[in-house]
């Protein structure tokens, strides 16, 4: 059953930690009797409990709302490029359950969707006595993803094309699966886990092994047209760059990620090792080395220039900035922030967008792909 007063009082619990009724009611604008019915469903439901921690004015506690914590769980899965990981979360981000399985480069589609059912099955054997109270399955994958069919279209890292992942969990499962794009998945985790509060257009840039952006509107995740939204990775910024995985040239991604910050270290610094890493990179940084320094720096500047390609195209109220190459966001920020603050086209987008890093570490996707049951729980009411 949908309903948009449920869904408006049931947000408004989640948001503000606990509420009375008559609080509900004079923010909301819903009568007191529907509030009084619609609460009622939901304690019944198993979505909402009472407390009695409210401060008395001269009579009685109120008796204030909290979320039930653990009334429902999800199932979270973060499919990356070299590992499948997967979570049992509760109704607010509490982990329960863990599993993670291998995967090799040149894996076939069989051995992918045989490894994704194996994460499903190990984090359900630990958590599995709860099985009825479990709302879905949420998977969260790099590269081109067909929402309604929750199809892997094609992903460049690994090279699978036409993924039938939904299909394959539910068949498998007997639940409700859902599939997102990592970089989606990921805001949505902010969203709701991390930096996101209530803000109206929020997004998360992800910097690891690609580059690509979620971006959130009123509550939802925006797609586009023909699932390509926020695509960020592979808008060109140079003409005479380097040719990227998809195919053109320059793109914003061959500039950025771990292995292009290990490129341009190599070309710029005459004994850099042959086996440089990224995250060698920041380590010989951290140890005060100026040439190590620097090209992290020019790093901060070209993703300056990619976020405010971003700012002038989706101008956000907030962004995120997330993914492995963050790590390094001492050296980063700054000249991201000079580099923003220098370009961007009035002094408004200047002063009001904010940006900050992700505080949620690695768990921010795995978190997100759990939250994409939780977003249809709380926004479409699917119980
Ligand atoms: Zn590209």
């Amino acid at each position: 059953m949908k309903s948009v007063n449920k869904s408006i009082i049931l947000n408004k619990i989640r948001l503000s930690g606990s509420i009375s009724r008559a609080d509900i009611a004079r923010e909301s604008g819903i009568t007191p009797p529907t509030v009084s019915t619609i609460v009622k469903e939901l304690i019944h439901e198993n979505l909402v409990v009472e407390s009695h921690l409210g401060e008395s004015i001269g009579g009685r506690k109120p008796t204030l709302l909290q979320l039930k914590e653990d009334g429902y769980y999800v199932i979270g899965i973060d499919a990356g490029s070299n590992r499948i990981k997967g979570i049992i979360s509760d109704l607010v981000g509490g982990i329960y359950s863990r599993a993670e399985v291998e995967i090799h480069p040149n894996i076939t589609k069989e051995e992918f969707l045989n490894s994704l059912s194996e994460v499903v099955e190990q984090v359900l054997k630990d958590y599995g006595q709860h099985k009825d109270k479990i709302l879905g399955i949420g998977v969260a994958m790099h590269g081109i993803i067909d929402i309604e069919t929750g199809t892997s279209l094609s992903s460049v890292n690994s090279g699978l094309i036409n993924v039938p992942i939904k299909k394959t969990l539910e068949k498998k499962f007997d639940l409700p699966v859902i599939v997102e794009n990592n970089s989606r998945a990921m805001t949505l985790g902010e969203y709701w886990f991390g930096n996101g509060g209530a803000t109206k257009r929020f997004a998360v840039i992800n910097i690891g092994r690609g580059v690509g952006s979620g971006l959130i509107v009123d509550n939802k995740l925006i797609h586009g047209a023909q699932g390509v939204n926020g695509e960020i990775g592979h808008v060109s910024i140079s003409l005479d760059g380097e040719r990227c995985s998809c195919g053109n040239i320059g793109c914003f991604e061959t500039f950025v990620t771990g292995d292009a910050i290990v490129r341009r270290a190599k070309k710029s610094i005459s004994n850099a090792p042959e086996d440089l890493t990224a995250e060698e990179v920041y380590r010989l940084a951290k140890q005060g080395r100026k040439e190590y320094i620097q090209v992290l720096e020019e790093t901060g500047k070209f993703i300056g220039i990619g976020i405010v390609n971003f700012i002038h195209t989706v101008n956000p109220n907030k962004i995120v900035l997330g993914g492995g190459v963050l790590k390094s966001k001492e050296f980063l920020l700054p000249s991201i922030l000079q580099t923003i603050s220098e370009r961007v086209l009035i002094d408004k987008l200047r002063e009001e967008t904010v940006i900050e890093v992700s505080k949620l570490g690695d768990d921010i996707t795995i978190l997100g792909a759990a939250a994409l049951l939780l977003n249809e729980l709380f926004y479409c009411y699917i119980v």
